[in-house]
């Protein structure tokens, strides 16, 4: 493969030399430098480089420009090249357009100017951002393709893995011309489908998520047998504890049995996470948690689920469902919670087929100029409501409770009421579902009238609440009867056969060594922030249980 490109553009032929000069005297030997003068001049190199099938790792982009600000280049070049990581130079006096770009152009970084002396502010920035773009190869760029059928709960699956794990996929139809002609050139007969067609021209037919996994570079078996931590869920705590664990030092792995990200992978914009002033998605954020977990030496594992755990002496066993087990001198659980099912008659056949749970922001372009339905009064389904709303006719929010004030932030219900196409249903629920292969109409009530009516429809997504995952756990490990966690202090004192003369730590459950954070955790407050700061916590009290192991 030929030497990635580094391109820099400034409108002031001073900068942009100077810039480019910087970078060549450290960069020269592993990357082109490419430099141009004006947003138009840098899209034309970038086109050329597209043609001649020419990687792109960075682009470094000045923000005032006179024809093309750097936001907008940086914009135009996400279509070119989406792996390429995208810097943006600013003066002081700028920072917040910075902070804006951000998520306008999923922004890398943003460079305050001067740039000098560049081993403390430039390579540090470009080293980085280097080795960010260097794992991604791992990740086949946008070279992966799935056939499928729209209305399929299999193919939607497939979708929503990939999209979850942030992994680029083009989607063809079985029933448009192009998506035929694909499956005819991989010499399948599109029966079973999904089929997903890897760069190298191989045709998987109907694949698991392990498979998947592997095929898209996800790391899916661990290194070691023996661990100082093993992280169970790859959620905003779980990525928390990993990122704290590795850092200092512990060898770390993360079990995770889909994807990273979690609930909060789902969320379309996260508002109220401390540093993103204007909001952040859910999936950018916890990708970026995952990349600096593995860059601190975690080691990550997806679609592999936990289901036991075992004391053995002073260690544990945790087993995964295919038999094979790790050993760990301890365990922080930070499985989360996982969204309730609507029992509504009709609806469960219909899953992946029109009825979605959670956020399915694989459909949002499916939605368009469609009339979505959302069930739930959190913030879950507001966020959903205003993300929705972009795309389709009309967005019916249904809530059982009379009003939203008890259940959703104030600055959600203050949103949706600005949003013309949004329309709020309270005292309202689903009480059936009916269609041919995907849902076509819903069947609707007053909760205090109890009358009835139908509606055509052909998307829900439900949002109401959601359980634990915490059957698989011992016996003896306390859970209260909704089946969360307890840990230190919800305890209430040393739980029988507690084998220490000490009281269990604070995120220390009744196993010795193991310990609960996030959701999972009983009186947790159910946010991605103390869901991260529980998963620190929790790395710090396994510092002190190991101190005395
Ligand atoms: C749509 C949506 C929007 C939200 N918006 C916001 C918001 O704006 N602000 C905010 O603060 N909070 C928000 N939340 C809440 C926030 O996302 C959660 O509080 C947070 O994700 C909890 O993190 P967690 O790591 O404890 O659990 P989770 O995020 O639930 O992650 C748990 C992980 O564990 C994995 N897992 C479970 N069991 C096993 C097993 N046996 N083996 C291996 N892996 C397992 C799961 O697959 C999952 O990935 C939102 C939630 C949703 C669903």
């Amino acid at each position: 493969m030929s030497r990635p490109a580094i391109l820099t553009v400034d409108d002031d032929p001073g900068v942009s030399r100077s810039v480019a000069r910087d970078l060549r005297r450290r960069y020269a030997e592993q990357c082109r430098i490419l430099r141009a003068e004006s947003g138009e001049q840098a899209l034309e190199a970038l086109r050329e480089l597209k043609l001649r099938g020419e990687p792109v790792a960075v682009l470094l982009a000045d923000y005032r420009m006179p024809q093309m600000s750097g936001i907008e280049f940086l914009e135009a070049a996400m279509d070119l090249f989406p792996q390429a990581r995208r810097v943006l130079l600013t003066a002081y006096a700028d920072t917040d357009a910075a902070i804006r770009a951000i998520n306008v152009v999923d922004l890398d970084y943003y460079l305050l100017k001067p740039w000098n002396p560049p081993e403390e502010k430039l390579y540090p920035v470009i080293d980085e951002q280097l080795a960010a773009w260097q794992s991604a190869p791992e990740r086949p760029v946008t070279d992966i393709r799935v056939v499928g059928h729209r209305w399929s709960a299999p193919s939607y699956q497939v979708r929503d893995f990939l999209a979850r794990n942030s992994v680029p996929y083009r989607w063809y139809q079985v029933d448009d011309e192009e998506g035929r002609r694909l499956l005819e050139a991989a010499g399948v007969d599109g029966g079973t489908l999904p089929v997903l067609i890897t760069g190298d021209g191989e045709a998987l037919v109907a694949p698991t998520e392990a498979e998947l996994a592997s095929r898209v570079g996800l790391s899916t078996t661990p290194a070691g047998d023996f661990y100082d931590l093993v992280v169970v869920g790859g959620g905003p705590a779980g990525l928390g504890a990993a990122v704290y664990g590795a850092s200092e030092g512990l060898r770390t792995v993360l079990v995770e049995q889909l994807a990273t990200g979690g609930q909060a992978g789902q969320s379309s914009r996260i508002e109220n996470y401390l540093g993103f002033p204007d909001g952040v998605s859910g999936a950018q954020l916890t990708d970026r948690a995952r990349r600096q977990a593995v860059r601190f030496g975690a080691e990550v594992l997806t679609t592999r689920e936990v289901v036991s755990l075992e004391q053995r002496g002073s260690a544990h066993a945790v087993r995964f469902a295919d038999g094979a087990e790790l050993a760990t001198h301890a365990v922080i659980l930070a499985t989360g919670v996982a969204y309730r099912t609507l029992g509504a008659p009709g609806l469960a056949d219909l899953t992946g087929r029109g009825v979605y749970y959670g956020s399915a922001a694989t459909e949002a372009t499916a939605c368009a100029g469609s009339d979505v339905y959302i069930v739930g009064g959190a913030n879950s389904a507001g966020q959903a409501a205003v993300f929705f709303a972009r795309q389709a006719r009309t967005v019916h929010l249904l809530v059982r409770a009379p009003t939203l004030q008890l259940s959703m932030s104030h600055y959600l219900i203050e949103q949706l009421a600005g949003i013309e196409n949004i329309q709020v249903h309270t005292c309202t629920e689903v009480v059936a579902g009916a269609g041919d292969g995907h849902l076509e109409r819903l069947t609707l009530r007053h909760t205090n009238s109890g009358e009835s009516w139908e509606v055509p429809a052909q998307w829900l997504f439900v949002f109401i609440g959601a359980a634990p995952r915490t059957d698989w756990l011992p016996a003896d490990l306390a859970r209260d009867p909704r089946g969360f966690v307890l840990t230190g202090p919800d305890l209430r004192g040393r739980p029988k056969g507690w084998p220490l003369d000490r009281d269990p730590y604070h995120l220390e459950t009744s196993v010795p060594g193991v310990f609960a954070a996030g959701d999972v955790r009983a009186e947790s407050v159910k946010r991605v922030a103390s869901a991260v700061g529980d998963g620190a916590m929790a790395v710090t009290l396994v510092h002190r249980y190991l101190e005395v192991l």
